[in-house]
């Protein structure tokens, strides 16, 4: 374990200062190692070599062929101990899994490939650390019933599904994911007959698991169903699939969900080499169709913990017409001490943002709060003082400025 935090610090210490922003080693192609973005064909030709462009562009496909043991996993990548040791626990509680095209956007040979961190097991999830817990954001207090979080009184979470095509190591919601499919679809009507009967709701978040997994037939249903809730005003979809599975944005896919309206799709999104021409055109198709897009990002150690991946991030985001909606504090669930910065580390990227960048490009920094406060914002300082007569405030420069302020007559 020494030895795993050793080296996770260097790699943390080893980031370029901000001076060289721009220049981020994580961004760079090492070797001919990547197969990346634009040559996803190349690792289909050497792994897939009997399968066509057309079958890998299906996402029935990818989902079929998704690597979810270690030998599977063998065939493309040397573990390192750290992770063939977390891939031989037996007592694995959360699944692994991950698509060929997801794969295909890493630098296989390079154990900090940014992507490859955020789904191979990493025997330091076995650590426990002080504050964590398996449902940190205590959502199973929140939950009326089976499917449902309620914890803001005009919105509300549905779990539609708890399949993911791939999972991320630091999920906030491992504790339910993966293999209990057909234990959350079971609750459907359940969760449905209570949104209908909560009139106070207004919007509601189709999340998962991963919502864009479900069949078309499904979603339809679901959409249609939710149209006739007249109190609901607008529905939006967590996902991570336009990035882990953009096969997935079919036009008709797209078909469905342009059947209602107003909705809102939140990506989850956690570095730039997630922005592939397929990425892309998913995004594409879906902001063609009126879809308004957002993303999510969870601040990782060693994989986007710096103000030169994160701007990268958004301002590629922005390109593809995905506004950076939340920026979220990794929660404290069990074993995720190895990817959770400080909350300094994420002031420092949000100052490091303001200013620097359009307003566009930058997301709330946010802290689910544990024990189910719901979402804080975090700023950095930039209230350096204030008294009766005025607010003394610092720029993105350190420059100070003054705004004449009184208190209001009442
Ligand atoms: C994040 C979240 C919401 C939505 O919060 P917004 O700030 O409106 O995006 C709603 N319910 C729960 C339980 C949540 O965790």
């Amino acid at each position: 374990m020494e030895q795993v935090s050793a080296q996770r610090n260097t790699s943390v210490d080893d980031e370029p200062p901000l001076t060289q922003m721009g220049v981020d080693y994580r961004l760079s192609t090492p070797s001919a190692t990547r197969f990346g973005a634009s040559e996803s064909s190349l690792f289909r030709k050497q792994f897939f070599p009997s399968t066509n462009l057309t079958q890998w562009n299906d996402w029935h496909w990818q989902l079929f062929h998704r690597i979810t043991t270690t030998e599977q996993l063998l065939r493309f990548l040397e573990p390192t101990e750290e992770e063939r040791a977390a891939l031989q626990r037996s007592d694995w509680q959360f699944p692994f899994s991950v698509t060929p095209y997801y794969l295909s956007l890493m630098h296989l040979k390079d154990p900090n490939d940014p992507l490859r961190k955020t789904v191979i097991p990493h025997i330091a999830e076995s650590i426990v650390s002080a504050g964590e817990a398996i449902d940190p954001l205590a959502e199973d207090h929140t939950s009326p019933v089976p499917g449902i979080v309620h914890r803001y009184p005009d919105r509300a979470l549905f779990l539609a599904t708890s399949f993911c095509s791939v999972y991320c190591r630091y999920c906030t919601r491992s504790r339910l994911v993966g293999g209990h499919t057909e234990a959350l679809e079971e609750y459907w009507e359940h969760a449905l007959s209570y949104l209908e009967a909560h009139t106070e709701i207004r919007d509601v978040i189709i999340s998962g698991g991963d919502p864009l997994t479900l069949s078309d037939e499904r979603l339809s249903l679901l959409l249609a169903r939710f149209k006739r809730m007249k109190h609901i005003q607008m529905l939006r979809i967590g996902t991570k699939v336009p990035f882990v599975l953009p096969q997935r944005i079919t036009p008709a896919l797209v078909k469905v969900l342009k059947s209602y309206r107003p909705l809102y799709i939140n990506i989850h999104a956690i570095h730039p080499n997630e922005l592939s021409p397929a990425s892309r055109q998913a995004c594409n198709r879906l902001a063609d169709a009126g879809i308004v897009l957002g993303s999510q990002t969870v601040l990782l150690k060693g994989v986007n913990d710096s103000v030169s991946v994160m701007t990268e991030l958004f301002h590629q985001l922005l390109t593809v017409r995905v506004k950076p909606y939340y920026l979220f504090q990794c929660d404290p669930i069990v074993g995720s001490s190895h990817f959770r910065t400080s909350i300094a580390k994420g002031k420092e990227i949000m100052d490091g943002l303001r200013g620097h960048t359009s307003g566009l490009a930058i997301p709330y920094y946010v802290v689910d709060t544990p024990g189910g406060g719901g979402k804080v914002p975090i700023l950095p300082e930039y209230e350096m003082a204030h008294d009766r007569t005025g607010y003394c405030l610092r720029n993105y420069e350190g420059r100070t400025f003054v705004y004449p302020d009184y208190p209001e007559e009442s």
